[in-house]
């Protein structure tokens, strides 16, 4: 059987993968076979999530209505249910609902009566509580379907510990990264000399460290000296696999959901209050503005050395009318040429402009000219991949490190084939 839970902690404390790790101990005690935890992420776009849109789902053995009963009690023990926006759910099912409710709930937004709907037809046993919007995550994690899946270990504080400052060894986290990157990803962030693994919220987690295989993600765990965690529990993942992204057009693009669009650079990027950097990106006319955050640091030089007539695949969420990058793929430069008044012939001095639609004049030797000088400039771009770095990259985003899926590279190949105009810059 699968088993859902979703929405049961709150800004100030606990967190659905917690209870996870608890109910699989519980079941395990209680003699249930734990065949998989799977942790998974939905639509980052959702403004009810309280941090990171998890939702888990647990696949077992036993009797079903034992199950039901012991996965309630246990959100019923710690979910935190006299916060406002905390609704939580939990469904138990032996048939496995199709997945289109899942990938509906990563891709897009759901209902409370979509939801039932699906469990109604599974025959699931379910509840919600308070305004029950904790079983669209929890339907959503029981349909889930990962055809590329990564692996999560999670560590978590003992109880006397939580919201209190984490005791994690820096440098050990560093260490990790080294001995086991590229097989892990987002323990730490060198470019920016940060930790990305250990967060900052109040919640039990003490680190999570994500990698490729149960193995990796192990390796990587022996490294990391801390104060002493409660318990660890190794989830399998949709994270780091761009599973929420579509193919995307500009002009079609719908608030809330995340794209991967091809178009043509329509505007220089500018950088504006905070540090954001933006620009307008093109296709058959229509134009959607591309945003870079401050919090994506170096990210921003890829952005800002983009030229108009750069042909890109800009990924991310299309949020407030702009897609917010996550990744951008370089298909094709345009070629960027400075104009400036040509050097004299007769005296090698640099002629200065001559007044408007009157070319050039020299001031050495009064020798004139109509023809500036075209020099084409040095891109400092290469075609392909950039990405934001590991302290800007949002669960779902799948890191360079893993590659590149082939649709997303097709995407970039056909880029490719458009060629431009050049671009003239004054
Ligand atoms: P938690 O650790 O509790 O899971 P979270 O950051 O993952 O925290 P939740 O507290 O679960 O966020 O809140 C997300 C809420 O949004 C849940 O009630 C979930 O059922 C709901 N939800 C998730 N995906 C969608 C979607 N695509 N459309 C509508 N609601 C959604």
């Amino acid at each position: 059987m699968w088993i859902g839970i979703d929405d049961t902690d709150s800004p100030a404390g606990m967190c659905t993968t917690y209870i996870g790790a608890v109910l699989v101990r519980q079941l395990a005690r209680s003699g249930f076979r734990v065949v998989e935890a799977r942790l998974v992420r939905l639509n980052p776009n959702v403004i009810h999530k309280t941090r990171g849109n998890a939702a888990i789902c647990i696949e077992a053995e036993g009797e079903i209505e034992a199950v039901f009963a012991l996965t309630c009690a246990c959100v019923e023990a710690f979910a935190e249910f006299d916060a406002p926006g905390t609704n939580p759910g939990v469904v138990v099912s032996r048939v496995r609902p199709p997945p289109d409710f899942y990938y509906a709930a990563l891709r897009d937004f759901c209902t409370v009566e979509e939801a039932v709907e699906v469990l109604e037809a599974a025959g699931a046993r379910y509840r919600g509580y308070k305004n029950r919007r904790g079983l669209i995550g929890a339907t959503a994690a029981v349909a889930s379907d990962l055809p590329d899946r990564t692996y999560e270990l999670l560590a978590y504080r003992t109880r006397e510990n939580w919201g209190t400052p984490r005791q994690v060894d820096r440098s050990s986290l560093f260490r990790a990264e080294e001995m086991t990157g590229p097989h892990t990803w987002d323990t730490v962030d060198r470019e920016n000399d940060v930790v990305v693994c250990v967060p900052h919220t109040p919640d039990p987690v003490l680190f999570g460290i994500r990698g490729e295989s149960p193995a990796w993600v192990g390796r990587a765990r022996s490294s990391v000296r801390s104060e002493g965690p409660a318990c660890e529990q190794v989830y399998t993942t949709n994270q780091g696999t761009d599973a929420h992204l579509v193919p995307g057009q500009i002009g079609e693009l719908r608030e809330g959901r995340s794209y991967l669009v091809r178009g043509t650079v329509a505007g220089s990027p500018t950088t504006g209050p905070g540090g954001h950097v933006s620009f307008l990106l093109a296709d058959e006319g229509v134009e959607a503005r591309c945003m870079a955050y401050e919090p994506t640091k170096g990210f921003r030089d890829v952005v800002r050395r983009l030229v108009p007539g750069d042909v890109v695949v800009a990924a991310g969420s299309y949020k407030g009318g702009s897609l917010n990058l996550e990744k951008l793929g370089v298909c094709h430069l345009a070629d960027l040429i400075r104009i400036r008044p040509p050097v004299c012939p007769a005296c090698g001095k640099r002629m200065t402009s001559a007044g408007t639609g009157k070319g050039y004049k020299c001031r050495v030797c009064g020798a004139r000219s109509r023809e500036p000088e075209a020099e084409r400039v040095e891109r400092l771009l290469q075609p392909g991949w950039y990405e934001v770095p590991p302290t800007a990259r949002r669960h779902l985003a799948r890191p360079l490190v893993r590659g590149v899926p082939a649709w997303e590279e097709a995407l970039l190949q056909s880029g490719r084939k458009c060629s431009r105009l050049p671009h003239r810059q004054p």
